[in-house]
């Protein structure tokens, strides 16, 4: 049985998913993500509640289950990069050492690093993840991407799409979320993807990655439930044959 936080008044087992700068960091629609998470809670009976903290909110960090962040453009990276150091980095590192998962996509992955180098710009990071970025010459690394992950089922494959200037360094304390098997990836050099430690992930797959990836969707959602519980719960199945064919169209425009 669910323990109290994570039960909403209706006492059915509740995802409580905290978005980040949803007006700023939302390319691509990432903020699709978080509606995606929504729904198969609500066509499983499961709760979904959903707080936003913007640029000067605070959180409570133990109210959240799930938290996420989506990708921006350098500009507004460079306008939540401060206020999170600020007012956020204490609760997320909070959260995450209570057993909160954390999801983050491209410019809010970048964030979770030390830093993001443009030039002579350096804008800090949380520092959450040992990692750093730097805007290097030469293009944009975009297009289509398929990435092999293993979050301990065995291997999956996550395809989405990737634009991204900043080319990303995992230090030794940080592990790839995958290994590229189409695509550019972290840095377009090193063939990983996005960082995983623990549960927080961050990969350069924008909205709709979960779309596109619902079995993804489920392995947050089930993770985010656990923490409370003890232990994943069954998570019913769903008809997922658009989804399935959202997948499929996805591996094929990464060639896959
Ligand atoms: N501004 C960052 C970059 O160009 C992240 C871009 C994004 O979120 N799509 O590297």
């Amino acid at each position: 049985r669910l323990r109290g936080a994570a039960m909403s008044a209706s006492g059915r087992p509740t995802l409580r998913l905290l978005a980040l700068y949803p007006e700023q960091m939302n390319i691509y629609a990432d903020r699709g993500n978080m509606i995606f998470l929504a729904r198969r809670c609500e066509w499983r009976g499961i709760g979904f509640e959903h707080v936003a903290a913007g640029l000067g909110e605070g959180f409570d960090p133990g109210a959240h289950d799930l938290i996420y962040i989506g990708g921006g453009q350098d500009r507004d990276q460079r306008r939540v990069a401060e206020d999170m150091l600020r007012a956020k980095r204490e609760g997320v590192a909070a959260a995450l050492a209570d057993g909160a998962s954390l999801l983050a996509v491209c410019g809010g992955y970048q964030l979770l690093g030390h830093s993001y180098q443009l030039g002579d710009e350096r804008i800090a990071g949380l520092g959450l993840a040992d990692l750093e970025t730097v805007r290097e010459d030469g293009p944009r690394l975009i297009g289509n991407v398929a990435i092999e992950v293993d979050l301990g089922s065995g291997p999956r494959t996550l395809a989405g799409f990737e634009n991204h200037g900043g080319r990303t360094h995992l230090g030794p304390g940080a592990h790839p979320l995958g290994r590229v098997i189409t695509g550019r990836g972290n840095n377009g050099r090193d063939g990983y993807e996005g960082v995983r430690d623990g549960r927080m992930i961050g990969t350069y797959l924008h909205g709709p990655l979960l779309p596109k990836n619902a079995w993804l969707a489920d392995h947050l959602i089930a993770q985010a439930i656990a923490r409370r519980e003890g232990a994943e719960p069954q998570l019913q199945p769903l008809d997922d044959s658009l989804e399935a064919a959202a997948h499929e169209s996805a591996r094929r425009a990464a060639g896959r």
